[in-house]
């Protein structure tokens, strides 16, 4: 059990599913439930489904690992109805058997940790809790594909992700750490309008980002859409205007809370609520705290709210505010219980594709591998949860693909970071760049 610790933490293996949290860490421990999150639910998005169609025998090889690090009695593959060529390449290599196949509608929230773990083992994670509190680790299909290739001594160089959007060819698409998105969009064809935006992730959490944003091993998603585009309005509106539009428009209709995915699993969110508080000058602690507990899903903002208000926004906010102040959920752990009404209140992702306007890009965007590494890569030393690491490299020193340019500070919380191109090193900050040598 510690060898396989070990090797994933050297390999540097992260939660790829977007939160980045240090793998060797998530493992270390004992539990009786294993999921593999395949349910990718970001429109748009399909880099998961094309890594289960292509590598499923390598998942289920990263999730029997996962099974044995933590002495789980049950190790689960969960994954969307739709995605019938993953569960036919799962099934060709022992799913259904050795591993239980959970099939699942096409809804969003579905990928989210404590949705999952609701959906499939019934079990409340605790509200500012994680799924090891009720005895469950969820990895990323991605992650456990990297755990695979990490007890082989292959570290995190690479990152599979969907070009998407306002592009000639969506495509996904296996990509050295570090190269900039705006290759990524030349691979993807290039833009279809001259006017862009650009998303690191899906329309719904994906954040607004610039042409030089290196990929990391979170990214999921590059997403170009036109610069008037709603979903990027609504990403460019900054915190004044926020205020400014809750205090004149939020109408108090509920509609945010009572479409809130945590709210509906029993927690005590109410981004109504915090919208009232902070709208109305009478800040109340209490109400502003569940600001935590929020997981930024976007429903509210981009589904919910008919007054096109943004309570993820405020939630953000404050969630940052209450980290620099070292705030914690004060709440009382307690049992939650789920709304009745939680069934329906699951969006399909056609009705969201719709709602967001974003039906013309909803397109197939299938495997294809690239021919030219990239001239140069900038690899962030943070881009995992915890401290960022530390650079072991100086500028002028030659690195293989591979090699190790930023260690874990002691005794913290952090992930190894590779270099993901043979090269020469020309700066080291926050990040490490690294201009590559050709033969
Ligand atoms: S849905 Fe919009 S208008 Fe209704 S309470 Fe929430 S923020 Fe206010
Ligand atoms: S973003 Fe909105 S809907 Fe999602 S968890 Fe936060 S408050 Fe709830």
């Amino acid at each position: 059990m510690k060898e396989i610790v070990s090797k994933v933490r050297e390999a540097g293996v992260v939660g790829a599913g977007g939160g980045g949290f240090p793998t060797h860490v998530k493992i270390d421990t004992s539990v009786d439930v294993v999921l593999a999150n395949g349910a990718e639910c970001e429109p748009l998005l399909h880099c998961n489904q094309e890594l289960m169609n292509r590598e499923a025998g390598k998942i289920l090889e990263g999730l029997r690992w996962v099974r044995e690090a933590t002495s789980a009695k049950k190790a689960l593959v969960c994954l969307k109805k739709k995605y019938e060529k993953a569960i036919e390449a799962f099934r060709a290599h022992g799913g259904g058997k050795e591993f239980e196949l959970f099939v699942m509608d096409d809804f969003y929230p579905a990928g989210d940790e404590f949705s999952l773990v609701y959906e499939v083992t019934r079990r409340q994670v605790p509200e500012a809790g994680i799924p090891l509190m009720v005895g469950v680790v969820v990895s990323n299909v991605e992650s456990l594909y990297n755990i695979a290739r990490a007890m082989q001594g292959i570290p995190v160089t690479e990152r599979m992700l969907t070009v998407a959007g306002a592009v000639r060819k969506p495509v996904s698409l296996n990509v050295p750490i570090g190269i900039s998105a705006e290759e990524c969009i030349v691979l993807a064809g290039g833009p279809t309008v001259d006017e862009y935006r650009i998303l690191a992730g899906g329309p719904m959490m994906g954040k607004l980002v610039e042409p030089d944003y290196p990929v990391q091993k979170t990214t999921s998603g590059i997403v170009v859409l036109p610069s008037d585009h709603p979903v990027i309005q609504k990403k460019r509106l900054d915190i004044k205007d926020i205020v400014r539009r809750a205090k004149a428009a939020c109408i108090q209709c509920f509609s945010c809370t009572e479409m809130c995915p945590r709210y509906l699993l029993g927690h005590r969110l109410e981004p109504h609520k915090i919208m009232r508080s902070t709208s109305y000058g009478r800040a109340d602690t209490d109400i502003l705290t569940q600001a935590i507990l929020c997981c930024e899903c976007g429903v509210c903002e981009l589904f919910a709210c008919p007054m096109f208000l943004s309570p993820r926004e405020m939630n953000a906010l404050l969630r940052k505010k209450f980290g620099e102040q070292g705030v914690r959920w004060p709440g009382p752990k307690r049992e939650c219980e789920t709304y009745s009404t939680r069934e329906g209140r699951k969006i399909p992702i056609g009705r969201l594709v719709g709602r967001l306007g974003i039906k013309a890009y909803d397109l197939p965007a299938p495997f294809t591998t690239i021919k030219q590494a990239p001239d140069r890569v900038t690899i962030p030393l943070s881009q995992h949860t915890g401290a960022a690491a530390i650079p072991v490299v100086k500028v002028g020193d030659r690195v293989e693909a591979g090699q190790p340019v930023g260690e874990i500070p002691e005794k913290k919380l952090g992930a190894r970071v590779h270099a993901s191109i043979r090269g020469r090193v020309t700066q080291v900050g926050k990040t490490v760049v690294i201009e590559a040598i050709k033969n």
